[in-house]
């Protein structure tokens, strides 16, 4: 079983297809796992539902998806990402809509643990220190978990009784059968540690090992539809900068 990891991708057509494209170059795929933000900030929300419907996956749902369809408030949101969620949800079909309705906060899934946030909140947590990880792997019944939100590639392991993080890089290749860990494989739609290259893990069930990947796309392509689409200026701005 050879799948396919990402979070984050925020209506991102052109990240979304590269890192497909990227993914399938490297051999035959199985699944998908979409680790929740499929929609928000871009301007491609129903092409990206339906490039994920196209395979098989799972997905769990994350703030954007779930303001998109009024499940949370968009007050929960700040004012640019406010404006994105209220086009986005403008766009969706009914039946889309229903789909999101649907999605889980957490999924277990061979034996790995997706959730967007942590397991501490699934929608709004922020997965980033080893505080907020070990609070989060003490709820995790799984050894191996994926998140997404954060919108930066981190890994954070327990060793000897403590949890440990650190950044990946591109390339990076992870046993994970070795002792309990949580990884967020970055943002495929809307990076965030500065690299502007879109964000994706490859997790081989066979041999345990997690592949972390990092894949050039057309950055001017999506900025153009956001303009377009009349999506706030600074949204489309920070694609260029992976910020
Ligand atoms: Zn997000």
């Amino acid at each position: 079983m050879r799948t396919l990891i990402v979070a984050d991708v925020h209506a991102n057509l052109a990240a979304f297809e590269a890192v497909l494209a990227a993914a399938t170059q490297k051999g035959p795929l199985d699944a998908i796992w979409c680790l929740g933000d499929i929609v928000g900030y871009g301007p491609s929300p129903r092409e990206c539902i339906q490039l994920l419907r196209g395979y098989p996956h799972v997905m769990v749902a994350g703030n954007h998806d779930l303001g998109a369809i009024g499940a949370i408030s968009v007050h929960d949101f700040n004012s640019l990402a406010r404006e994105a969620v209220l086009w986005s949800s403008s766009k969706l079909t009914q039946e889309e809509r229903e789909w999101l309705a649907g999605l889980p906060l957490v999924a277990i899934q061979e034996e790995v643990t997706l959730v967007h946030g942590s397991l501490r909140d699934p929608v709004w947590d922020y997965l980033v220190s080893p505080d907020v990880a070990a609070a989060h792997l003490q709820a995790q019944s799984t050894s191996l978990g994926f998140v997404g939100h954060s919108h930066l590639p981190l890994l954070f392991q327990e060793q000897e009784g403590r949890v440990h993080g650190r950044y990946l890089a591109d390339g990076e290749r992870l046993d994970a059968s070795k002792g309990r860990l949580v990884a967020n494989p970055g943002s495929a739609g809307q990076p965030r540690d500065g690299d502007s290259r879109a964000a994706f893990a490859l997790f081989d069930g066979e041999d345990g090992v997690i592949s972390f990947h990092r894949v050039e796309y057309d950055i001017a392509q999506t900025q153009r539809l956001m303009l377009a689409e009349g999506l706030p200026l600074p949204l489309a701005e920070r694609l260029a900068y992976g910020r």
